[in-house]
């Protein structure tokens, strides 16, 4: 994800010119330089033991990005183009979506650089332990939270607590946050960021009055975020159009049933080869004449270079950063409405909130408190963004990141570390 941490900085310093020019304050030169540097930048290397015996030296980072409004939160990315540019800008983006939200989190971020489909499940596990070794003693409850991020999933997070809690002597649930239920994990965890992005997006939907039969949905990436959010359109009877996995997309203009498309992708590892629609790549996926585009997979997938070719009239950021800042310019400019990614897919950190606070608490909620609580953060999160962004006539990411910036500042004025 070349320049990925830049693109958030200049939006940033963008951000902070309008605060300044609109709400006629200074911020000063030092208090913006805190939130363009990260507090810590952790990168390891640590041998595993493969299955047939060898070891191999896998390297793994950890960023933690800034803590002025609490610990460090952010997910755990295994993905092969792992690099410290990308796990820099996604800790970025995590402080800015704590904040955006207003939960009690700084940001950060961690990954390694690996393809998970070339490993055994064990040696995953052994991975995940030494990483856990690696980064033992900047980590925990009150520093810093990690959690699910690309291929890594609750399974992952058990491994996790379970290596900390060992290496503490001291059974440590509050940790990590997406751990399975049986261990600590919270109700509605598993869809909580696909449910998040449905919630902003149907406040938008009604925002614009646009009706439920009038919607088509094309869904990019059919992992945690774009297959749960499939599953919850559909159950509130929005039709699915287009579905991708990183095989490639199918497509059916009448509308594809998501539990038959979910019960084939889990019976054979991918989306291709379903019957009932016609296969299409990523990129046509995301020019299709759909109303409402979720990409749900990885980065910068829409640019300079196709911008032009989107139809869409929604975009709802289901991944972190899909969009390029001067695309997003481009959307906005044709009408588009884009959900950023700092609103749309913060469900997960919201539960992830839940999830650590019952941990601390040792007392544990039922699905509809903590469906209530989500909908609740969720839907006053889009209200101020949506109203931010009308005042200022800007769009709803510059709207979320003057939000976030604001109570970043004055986080950092009232701690007086400036
Ligand atoms: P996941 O590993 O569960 O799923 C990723 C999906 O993307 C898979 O279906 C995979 O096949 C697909 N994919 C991979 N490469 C692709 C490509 N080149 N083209 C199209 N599809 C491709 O991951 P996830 O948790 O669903 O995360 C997806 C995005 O959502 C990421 O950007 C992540 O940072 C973001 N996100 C996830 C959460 C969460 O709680 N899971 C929270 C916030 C943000």
């Amino acid at each position: 994800m070349a320049n990925a941490f830049q693109e958030g900085l200049r939006q940033l310093d963008k951000t902070c010119e309008i605060i300044q020019r609109e709400k006629k304050i200074t911020i000063k030169t030092e208090e913006i330089e805190i939130l363009k540097k990260p507090k810590r930048v952790v990168e390891a290397s640590f041998p595993v033991t493969m299955d047939n015996g060898k070891l191999k030296i896998f390297t793994g980072y950890r960023v933690q990005y800034n803590d002025v409004r609490g610990p460090f939160k952010g997910g755990i990315r295994f993905h092969p183009k792992v690099d410290l540019d990308e796990v820099k800008a996604l800790a970025f983006w995590m402080t800015i979506k704590c904040a955006v939200v207003n939960i009690p989190y700084g940001g950060g971020k961690g990954g390694i650089t690996v393809d998970t489909k070339k490993l055994s499940q064990r040696e995953i596990e052994r991975l995940t332990r030494a990483y856990v070794r690696v980064m033992a003693n900047i980590i925990g409850p009150d520093r810093d939270i990690p959690a699910p991020d690309v291929y890594t999933n609750s399974q992952v997070m058990a491994w996790f607590m379970d290596e900390y809690s060992q290496i503490k002597g001291v059974n440590t649930p509050a940790v990590v946050t997406g751990k399975p239920i049986e261990i600590g994990g919270s109700q509605g965890r598993d869809t909580a960021t696909a449910q998040g992005g449905f919630y902003v997006f149907d406040n938008l939907r009604k925002k614009l009055r646009i009706k439920k039969n009038q919607i088509e949905i094309a869904i990019q990436g059919f992992g945690n975020a774009g297959l749960n959010f499939a599953k919850i359109a559909a159950d509130h009877d929005f039709k699915i159009i287009a579905i991708s996995d990183s095989q490639g997309g199918i497509y059916n203009k009448k509308g594809i049933d998501i539990k038959k498309a979910i019960k084939y992708k889990k019976e054979n590892g991918q989306l291709r080869g379903f019957k009932l629609a016609e296969e299409i790549s990523n990129e046509e996926l995301l020019e299709l004449p759909v109303n409402v585009l979720v990409p749900a997979a990885l980065e910068n997938v829409i640019t300079e270079k196709n911008v032009k070719n989107i139809k869409a009239k929604i975009i709802v950021e289901l991944a972190n950063g899909p969009t390029s800042i001067k695309a997003g310019e481009e959307l906005f400019e044709k009408g588009v409405y884009v959900i950023p990614d700092v609103l749309a897919n913060a469900g997960g950190v919201v539960v992830s909130y839940f999830e650590w606070v019952q941990n601390i608490r040792h007392f544990y909620w039922d699905a509809k408190k903590v469906q209530n609580n989500l909908s609740y953060i969720m839907n006053k999160s889009f209200k101020e963004v949506w109203e931010t962004s009308q005042k200022y006539k800007t769009n709803m990411r510059t709207g979320a990141y003057i939000t976030a910036i604001e109570r970043l500042i004055n986080a950092v004025r009232i701690r007086g570390r400036a």
